[in-house]
């Protein structure tokens, strides 16, 4: 963070105020890790915190500390409203551009408070006076780490906040293994485990909740996937009768697309998900080496994110999407083809 930022970020936390913490829309580990950190740690020093979310987070993170006490706009939005009406500063985590609240966007644009972005994101936006933007960060729950010790805060983190951190960092690192995953990383997650991040029931509590359902959801992913290998590209599809036979639950899907891109020479894997309740197809992109996902979900799918992993979406239903899909890729070929 630079002194200007933090400077301008201690001046706006000098007195105990209401605070707001938002994350992203369909809220993965990071963002709710590190709203809920940032949040406990704001606590501590006196503020009256909220964290708030667009939407419901997946069952594998609801074991969080302080989980339950996030409101999410599309079942409170009254009380969501009123909280961001009577904040006097919010902080926006893990995303980089309004609209990646979904509906609350039109809620956040009415404020007339400060705002502070803390994100890893590329090509933020510049909705807030004080940007804590760092592309090169393993995690937004990274930054918060930062941002605490910024603020000489490093004593006050406590149990529940050095697990918060620690599932934000975990999960947006495929546990400490993406080219992200720095040494300071793996000093910040040691300071979280002398801190009391239990690391290892962590991992647990995250990734080994599996249902039969899922498994077998798993293996239908699998059973679909399809190589293209003059583009070194593989692809998932998954239709919404293949989720609806699998009782699918939000945060199912979560991780299918890295067996795609495990093939050995693939550098880019996709996955489409239909999603019928909002005619769109949601698609997940990930890349090995230099190929940018987040300039290839924003050229076509309306979507971003980093240069290896990055999601967007399309109105078009399924097979056209991927057919769609296949279609654009011949201006890709070299540059699939030139990496890693
Ligand atoms: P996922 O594929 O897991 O949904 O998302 C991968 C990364 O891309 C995450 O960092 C996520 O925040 C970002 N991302 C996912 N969907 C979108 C989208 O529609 N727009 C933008 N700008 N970023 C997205
Ligand atoms: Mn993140």
């Amino acid at each position: 963070m630079n002194k200007d930022t933090l400077e301008t970020v201690k001046t706006l936390l000098n007195q105990p105020k209401k605070v707001v913490v938002v994350g992203h829309k369909n809220p993965d580990g990071d963002a709710v890790g590190s709203c809920l950190g940032l949040a406990y740690f704001l606590k501590g020093r006196g503020h009256d915190t909220q964290v708030i979310m667009p939407n419901d987070f997946p069952e594998f993170l609801k074991w969080i500390p302080g989980c339950a006490d996030i409101l999410t706009f599309d079942r409170h939005q009254k009380q969501v409203t009123q909280a961001i009406e009577e904040a006097a500063l919010i902080f926006t985590l893990d995303f980089n551009a309004l609209n990646r609240t979904g509906d609350l966007a039109e809620v956040l644009e009415k404020a007339t408070v400060p705002f502070v972005m803390i994100d890893h994101h590329q090509q933020p936006d510049d909705y807030a006076v004080a940007v804590y933007s760092d592309v090169s960060m393993s995690s937004t729950a990274q930054m918060v780490f930062h941002f605490i010790e910024g603020l000489d805060g490093v004593n006050e983190i406590s149990h529940e906040i050095a697990t918060q951190l620690y599932v934000g960092i975990m999960t947006d690192t495929g546990s400490f293994r993406f080219p992200a995953t720095t040494a300071t990383t793996h000093k910040v997650i040691a300071s979280l485990i002398e801190k009391g991040a239990q690391n290892s029931i962590i991992h647990q509590n995250i990734y080994d909740t599996n249902s039969q359902d899922r498994l077998k959801l798993l293996g239908v992913a699998l059973n679909n996937l399809h190589v293209l290998p003059e583009y070194r590209t593989a692809y998932i599809s998954l239709s919404q009768k293949d989720l609806d036979d699998h009782n699918f639950k939000k945060g199912d899907t979560e991780g299918f697309v890295n067996y795609a891109l495990s093939l050995k020479g693939v550098v880019f894997a996709v996955i489409f998900i239909e999603n019928r309740q909002e005619s769109i197809t949601k698609i997940s992109f990930r890349s090995k080496g230099s190929f940018s996902v987040n300039e290839f979900a924003r050229t076509h799918f309306n979507g971003g994110g980093h240069t290896n992993a990055a999601g967007g979406r399309t109105e078009m239903p399924l097979q056209k999407a991927v057919t769609h899909f296949i279609s654009i890729l011949p201006p890709y070929k070299n540059a699939l083809n030139h990496d890693a």
